[in-house]
């Protein structure tokens, strides 16, 4: 264990606060290091390069003290719980050659996935897919905005079966389409087929980027159903739902709904704060309640870039051995956290809506009963309360209704019919899509 006697000693010259952020997070790889170099992996590539400018010199004269020898320090990149060979990174230089699947990130289990409402379905299928692969849902199929989980949730599928033994392949499309495109051209298209054809499991992320590409979505028709035909399971990711996906062929539309589709929601208020909490505590870095509850509340929701404020924060925090306090968070946020902006209007949504749906913008403010424009009305009143922060009662003025037990009526329509009806569900979100883009 010279590694963490090294690292003790350390402790004993540094303060405590360091020690905790920075060192304590370091793990003696064993396997990389010899005598006269040393390496050792941290959590994230700050951590990495913190540590390297701030005390590889003390390391190294610690060795030193210890040894008798003076070793090269270096610090890698890679994750603290797991195996250590596998995860560091090691990124192959041999690049755009023969592209093989990606790793898997080890830090993406079940276990470290926060659950709430938002993402309580989506995960759900993803445990019991993983609990028995093939023969649940085929293949399931998860979507939902960036930095939600999906790829978080694709790779916990593929953590928790290569733990027991199962050979599990994980690729992005992209990944897939370059490998069938290096095979093709090396007409080496018998060992790409035995590759993907021949898994446990294939974890395929982001699938919506096979729009369009006439040629893979062939080849990938081919593997899914040889897969399926061998009750192999399939998992894709995408940031749409498969009917959304334009210049996707329709027999793989169909296919990708032949099992189970799942969305993640964007998170819910508590959710948020209990991911950031638990990225705290993976991490190593300590923020008060009053600091992750700013955070919570003023970030989006996508979790990617709130977990590299948090990082960005920790090493201000340090470079400027500060206290991570509200204020000092608030000062270093105040750019990137723009307070919120309220910029989709009632106008637009109805302009939109009407458009859509081929009636005037002027019926659905009138009182009319008729049931196209009262389905209208309700979908905008839906739309308005997701998107926009009107109240229920500011709601039911603008459409002249009594109150807001209207509106909430409305709402409750909404959510019963895209409970039951995925067509209306996929509308619906194709109609936000609208909004917020056009
Ligand atoms: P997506 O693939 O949907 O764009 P990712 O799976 O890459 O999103 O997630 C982005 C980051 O947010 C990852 O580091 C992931 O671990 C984290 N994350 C997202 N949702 C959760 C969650 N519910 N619990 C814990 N971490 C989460
Ligand atoms: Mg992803």
């Amino acid at each position: 264990m010279l590694g963490k006697n090294i690292l003790d000693m350390l402790k004993d010259e540094i303060t405590n606060i360091e020690y905790e952020r920075y060192i304590k997070q370091l793990k003696y790889d064993e396997n990389s290091s010899k005598s006269d170099y040393a390496v050792f992996s941290a959590p994230n590539p700050f951590i990495a390069n913190w540590v390297k400018t701030k005390y590889s010199k003390k390391i190294s004269n610690l060795f030193e003290l210890k040894t008798g020898v003076k070793p090269q320090v270096d610090i890698v990149v890679g994750k603290k719980s797991s195996n250590k060979k596998r995860s560091l990174n090691t990124a192959s230089i041999s690049g755009q050659k023969q592209t093989s699947s990606t790793k898997l990130n080890p830090s993406y289990t079940f276990e470290n996935f926060v659950v709430g409402s938002s993402n309580q379905f989506a995960y759900t299928a993803a445990l019991s897919v993983a609990e028995k692969p093939g023969q649940l849902y085929n293949p399931l199929f998860i979507y939902g905005g960036v930095g939600l989980g999906k790829t978080h949730l694709l790779q916990a599928i593929g953590n928790y079966n290569l733990a027991k033994g199962k050979s599990v392949i994980y690729t992005t499309i992209e990944q897939f389409m370059n490998d069938f495109t290096y095979h093709l051209r090396n007409q080496t298209m018998d060992r790409f087929r035995e590759k993907y054809r021949k898994c446990d499991i294939l974890l395929i992320d982001d699938v919506q980027f096979l729009s369009r590409k006439e040629q893979t979505q062939e080849e990938f028709f081919h593997t899914f159903n040889e897969l399926h035909n061998k009750s192999k399971q399939i998992v894709l990711t995408s940031d749409k739902h498969p009917k959304q996906i334009a210049g996707l062929e329709d027999r793989l539309k169909s296919r990708f709904e032949w099992g189970l589709i799942a969305d993640i929601q964007p998170p819910e208020l508590e959710t948020k704060i209990a991911i950031i909490k638990k990225k705290c505590e993976l991490d190593g870095i300590i923020l008060s309640d009053e600091v992750i509850n700013y955070l919570a509340t003023k970030m989006d929701n996508n979790i990617r870039e709130i977990e590299g404020t948090i990082i960005k924060l920790n090493a201000y925090a340090s470079l400027m051995n500060q206290k991570i306090t509200l204020d000092f968070a608030k000062s270093v946020l105040k750019e990137q956290i723009k307070e919120k902006q309220e910029n989709i209007s009632m106008e637009k949504i109805i302009k939109v809506v009407s458009k859509e749906l081929n009636i005037k913008p002027s019926e659905i403010k009138s009182r009319s009963r008729s049931r196209n424009i009262v389905s209208a009305r309700r979908i905008v009143i839906y739309l308005a309360r997701t998107l926009t922060p009107n109240s229920m009662p500011t709601l039911a003025q603008f459409f002249g209704m009594k109150d807001h037990t209207s509106v909430s009526h409305a709402m409750k329509k909404i959510n019963e019919i895209m409970e039951k009806d995925e067509n209306f569900k996929v509308k619906i979100e194709e109609l936000i899509h609208k909004i917020k883009h056009s």
